[in-house]
């Protein structure tokens, strides 16, 4: 399509997201929840295409006359509290996690793995143990505060 969108647009109640991109493309995605361990949702399906072309149209009824090129799929690593998982183990001393970083790993990974290289390294790091360590899962008082919104 000729370009008419410069925001990325985002919402929040389904994770329904879209851009433009500078060849007219849209480009866009929509969460959808599988229960734990079923192992769904790791190839495209021809089901998810009807979803997210009913989520989209809702919004902007043009882009219904636009064809399917591609489609793609993937996990998103979440945590129980919605938080990424950051620095040492210390039941494995030695043993880095960075991971759980959910659907924003690109956006994040520059400022957190500085942040655990510098660990590695035995320096000081900014980086909270009680929000970011993997041993606040150990702790069966720490409340949930999982984040509900997936961009990817
Ligand atoms: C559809 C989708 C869209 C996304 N869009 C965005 C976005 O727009 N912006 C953004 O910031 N983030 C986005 N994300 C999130 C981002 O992709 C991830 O947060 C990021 O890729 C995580 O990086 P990682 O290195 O932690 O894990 P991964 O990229 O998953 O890397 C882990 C690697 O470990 C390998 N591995 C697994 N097990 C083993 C093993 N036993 N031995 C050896 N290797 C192993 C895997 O093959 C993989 O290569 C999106 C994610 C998805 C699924």
């Amino acid at each position: 399509m000729k370009p008419f969108l410069d925001p990325m647009v985002v919402r929040p109640s389904d994770g329904l997201y879209f851009s433009q991109t500078m060849r007219g493309e849209i480009v866009g995605g929509l969460t959808v929840p599988h229960p734990p361990g079923t192992g769904q949702g790791q190839t495209s399906s021809a089901s998810f295409l009807p979803r997210m072309a009913s989520a989209l149209c809702r919004l902007v009824p043009r882009l219904g006359a636009l064809g399917v090129l591609r489609a793609w799929s993937g996990f998103y690593d979440d945590t129980p509290d919605g938080f990424p998982i950051l620095g040492e183990d210390a039941r494995l001393p030695g043993f880095y996690h960075a991971n759980g970083f959910g659907g924003h790993g690109f956006m994040l990974a520059p400022s957190a793995t500085r942040r655990v290289a510098r660990g590695v390294m035995g320096e000081a790091t900014d980086l909270d143990p009680t929000l970011f360590g993997p041993g606040r899962f150990l702790d069966p008082a720490r409340p949930s505060t999982a984040e509900r919104l997936q961009l990817g």
